[in-house]
């Protein structure tokens, strides 16, 4: 038993925020803002940032390796990029990383013409133009459309259009295996484990704000350091991880952390990450949530995205800006142990001698758990098969996020899954469990 067990000492603040990311730490700053001065942040972790951490390519470099978020999405009345602006956050020099294709070929080395994945990529955006004008046609006539998955209808509108263009079957069937590259490329965009998972009438309820995505030359931690100078530095307590907040109407709120600790408030602003919540609610709210809020909480959900860096002196191997590759798929799901890497859709040059794989879902689950030199001398493999070129040599470092295993996200980004609405379940997930006024 620890002396915390023992003899707790119990902290009151009026308002506890849980979770230093930057929902936390906007929050924290938007109270300091508007006077508060009883604030405190528990952080589960040792530091701040939560889904958002900037590594570096060596010790005195500037240069920017991104673990989680990378880009702002859409410039155009996007808060961050104004506050970016405001704050004189440095400008963009670089270029800006995308999901473009450079090289495509397949796993035995054939390349596949631009025209062709162009025109599969074409006809995916199409589609996916379809589900926004879709969402709005929903919420302009209010109605809503009986609950399907994005793969579902994607496939059939390709067979159609495959159908319709007259392919020859060796074509066709590359088409299809394109089509399946674009899937594992949206899983990326989604955070899914596949888009069966992802429902096609809510798709289009996520907007982005408008224009090109940016990235922090100096990476994204730029935010979370100017959030974190903008309030007193006594706020924020590290590793305190919570597994219980009682929340009695009545009385004041307790909050219990792993180590023993205590604290008490008026009001709590829970940030923790989804994915996370959904493996405690149970035992994390005491009272249990309302039925409305545990509802949100199950219907929505968040997946696994992860980052693999592979290292080299220089990258001479390696033409272009990116590389997708084509695999051969036995089966319709991936045999993990063997097939892990199949999943990554697609390998990104991100500086002279860097490369940046993506890879998501169940495959990256696993792949949190390979040692890092397994995976380099796998993707070695893939290259010198892939590539047509024995001399590529394994990457001298090779580094992998881990967003699934760790406690404090258990996964990467949310999405809204078939039978779950965003007008619905996303606001019920941002509702307080209570309104009074103090
Ligand atoms: C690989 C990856 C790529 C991404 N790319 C982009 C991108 O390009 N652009 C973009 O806009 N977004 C991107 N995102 C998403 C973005 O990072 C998140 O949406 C955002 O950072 C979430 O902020 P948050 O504060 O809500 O949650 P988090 O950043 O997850 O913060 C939650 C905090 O709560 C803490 N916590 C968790 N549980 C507990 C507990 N029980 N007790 C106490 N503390 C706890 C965590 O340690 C963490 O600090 C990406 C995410 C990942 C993982």
């Amino acid at each position: 038993m620890s002396t915390a067990d023992q003899n707790p000492i119990i902290q009151y603040r009026q308002t506890i925020v849980i979770g230093s990311g930057t929902a936390g730490l906007s929050a924290a700053y938007q109270l300091y803002q508007s006077g508060c001065k009883s604030v405190l942040i528990l952080e589960g972790s040792n530091r701040i940032g939560g889904r958002i951490l900037t590594e570096y390519l060596d010790q005195n470099s500037s240069k920017p390796l991104e673990m989680g978020a990378c880009w702002m999405h859409g410039l155009q009345e996007n808060p961050v990029y104004e506050l970016a602006q405001r704050e004189n956050f440095p400008s963009h020099t670089g270029t800006i990383l995308n999901f473009d294709i450079g090289t495509c070929v397949d796993e035995n080395g054939t390349q596949i013409s631009s025209e062709l994945h162009h025109e599969v990529d074409q006809f995916f955006e199409s589609l996916l133009q379809n589900t926004r004008d879709l969402f709005e046609f929903q919420q302009q006539n209010n109605t809503q459309i009986s609950s399907t998955s994005i793969q579902k209808v994607f496939l059939e509108k390709f067979e159609n259009f495959l159908n319709q263009n007259g392919a020859d079957q060796e074509t066709r069937c590359l088409k299809l295996k394109l089509l399946q590259r674009r899937f594992d490329q949206e899983t990326g965009e989604c955070g899914c484990q596949s888009m069966e998972q992802v429902s096609y009438s809510e798709f289009g309820s996520y907007q982005r704000p408008k224009g090109p995505d940016m990235e922090f030359p100096c990476g994204y931690s730029t935010l979370i350091r100017y959030l974190r100078a903008q309030i007193p530095q006594d706020w924020i307590v590290f590793e305190q991880f919570v597994e219980n907040i009682e929340w009695d109407t009545n009385n004041q709120v307790r909050i219990t952390c792993a180590n023993g600790n205590i604290y008490e408030c008026d009001y709590v602003i829970c940030t923790i990450p989804l994915a996370v919540m959904k493996w405690s609610y149970k035992s994390l709210f005491t009272p249990a949530l309302p039925v409305w809020k545990t509802e949100a909480i199950q219907k929505m959900d968040m997946g696994t995205v992860d980052k693999i860096y592979l290292f080299y002196d220089q990258l001479d191997f390696f033409d272009g800006d990116s590389l997708a590759i084509v695999y051969d798929r036995e089966h319709e799901t991936l045999d993990i142990k063997k097939e892990w890497y199949k999943k990554i859709f697609l390998f990104q040059k991100v500086y002279d001698n860097v490369l940046l794989c993506w890879i998501t879902g169940d495959e990256a689950i696993f792949c949190e758990q390979l040692d890092e030199i397994y995976i380099g001398d796998v993707l070695t493999n893939l290259f010198r098969k892939s590539l047509k070129n024995n001399d590529i040599p394994t990457p001298s470092k090779v580094v992998r996020t881990q967003w699934f295993s760790n406690p404090c996200s258990k996964g990467s980004y949310s999405y809204v899954p078939v039978g779950a609405s965003s007008w619905q379940h996303i606001r019920d997930l941002a509702k307080p469990l209570t309104v009074h006024n103090k």
